[in-house]
């Protein structure tokens, strides 16, 4: 593997860090004081200036009116992006919607595309995800409580979710729902279904308060009913009973987005305690960057995200070239270790500002508190450590199922 950086690389996060200071950065203490939904059309402003530096979507080839960046380069523009928390938005490369735009470039019919994927890429619509259920452990992904069942040329979907980031304004969900309960691989009873927002029986029942904080439009998660909702049988991605396939293909790259995205929250967080450090003075004369147990903090930070970077772009080369399947171990490593990483930087940045750490003054509060999530959403820490762990004891012998 080659580890210096293309020269589009590095054109790529010139743009990006030049567009993060004008209009990222000094917009963040709006971000923290306003709610989302009311911030929308300053955030628009800004998403028309995004679309002109050719890096909108940058993660969807140029045919489908995105930048046609490969996932490697992808993982460097994330890293830039990641800095702030508008970063992904403003490039339209957010999650949930990026997630579900490589879902449906992969597995949507040539209608699914024209009437969901374009405008998506557009940045005209948004979306959601709805797997999770407050019933079941979305840990085990294959037993679920929702049901799409075909009656005439529809599926009639009910059933409970929640935690469906950015419900609120989206319009269309990815509904997972078991539709072939009979499957004897439990890897094949589930389905994946484009359910319009505004289709009676879906209901958006309100968002959930997380960390004190319910959100709004796109900063958000909901709770959703499908009670007897009725879709086109033409609404179903992909084959029937290949939704759980499907989701683990979605969630390869998306990890590799978001450990990339933790990576750029992790710099931000060492420079603000590295600026910190410099100019908090304990006693006049005597910086707080003077005590060895600063500094020991930063070398750490230092040494863990160099590392981290280095395990994400090698899984991100490994996907480019070899494939999902072939890089789950590589994706799996990163995912546990590096959101690890990012609570610990964190935790390190705030205890360096004291009480400033704790103010809305930088953005490290506001990614305490939003980013612990990181080590449970898309599987938490221990699914992932144990799918490491047990291909490594089957390899000395072990028979683990
Ligand atoms: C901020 C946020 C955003 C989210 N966005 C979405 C979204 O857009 N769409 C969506 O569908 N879902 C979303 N989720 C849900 C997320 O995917 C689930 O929370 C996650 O899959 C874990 O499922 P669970 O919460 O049901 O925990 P459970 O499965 O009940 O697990 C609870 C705990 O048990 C432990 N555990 C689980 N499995 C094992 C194991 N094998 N060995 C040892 N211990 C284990 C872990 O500590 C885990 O945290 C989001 C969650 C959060 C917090």
């Amino acid at each position: 593997m080659d580890f210096s950086e293309s020269e589009r690389v590095g054109t790529i996060r010139e743009i990006v860090s030049q567009f993060m200071k004008e209009e990222a950065y000094p917009f963040e203490q709006s971000l923290r004081r306003r709610p989302f939904a009311e911030l929308v059309p300053e955030l628009e402003v800004k998403r028309a200036r995004a679309r002109q530096t050719g890096l909108w979507a940058a993660h969807i080839p140029q045919q489908y009116g995105g930048g046609g960046l490969t996932l490697l380069e992808f993982a460097h523009m994330s890293e830039e992006l990641g800095r702030s928390p508008i970063g992904h938005y403003l490039f339209n490369v957010q999650a949930p919607d990026v997630g579900n735009m490589e879902v449906l470039m992969a597995h949507g019919t040539e209608e699914q595309r024209q009437r969901w994927l374009l405008p998506l890429v557009r940045g005209d619509i948004r979306s959601c995800f709805t797997m999770t259920e407050p019933e079941f452990p979305g840990s085990n992904p294959t037993w679920m409580g929702t049901t799409a069942r075909r009656e005439g040329g529809e599926w009639v979907i009910r059933g409970h979710k929640w935690f469906a980031s950015s419900v609120e304004g989206a319009a269309f969900a990815i509904c997972m729902a078991i539709t072939n309960p009979e499957a004897e691989s439990p890897y094949r009873r589930a389905s994946m279904i484009i359910v319009p927002t505004g289709t009676p029986g879906f209901e958006h029942v309100g968002n959930i308060s997380v960390m004190g904080d319910r959100g709004s439009g796109y900063a958000s998660h909901g709770e959703v009913s499908y009670t007897g909702c009725r879709v086109p049988a033409a609404n179903l991605l992909g084959e029937e009973g290949a939704g759980f396939v499907i989701a683990q293909e979605r969630l390869g790259p998306g990890r590799i987005h978001h450990c990339m995205r933790w990576i750029g929250i992790c710099e931000r967080a060492l420079g603000i305690m590295c600026r910190h450090a410099v100019t908090r003075e304990l006693s006049p004369g005597k910086p707080l960057g003077a005590k060895q147990i600063v500094q020991e903090r930063i070398a750490e930070s230092r040494a863990e995200i160099h590392a981290a970077r280095l395990m994400v772009l090698h899984a991100a080369w490994k996907i480019d070239n070899e494939g999902t399947q072939a890089a789950r171990e590589e994706i799996s490593l990163i995912k546990f270790s590096v959101a690890r990483t990012l609570q610990r930087v964190l935790d390190r940045a705030i205890q360096t500002l004291g009480a400033l750490g704790m103010t809305d003054e930088t953005p490290l509060a506001w990614w305490w508190a939003h980013e612990r999530a990181a080590r449970i959403y898309d599987g938490p820490d221990e699914v992932h450590m144990s799918l490491v762990a047990r291909r490594i004891l089957r390899s000395y012998g072990m028979r683990v199922p």
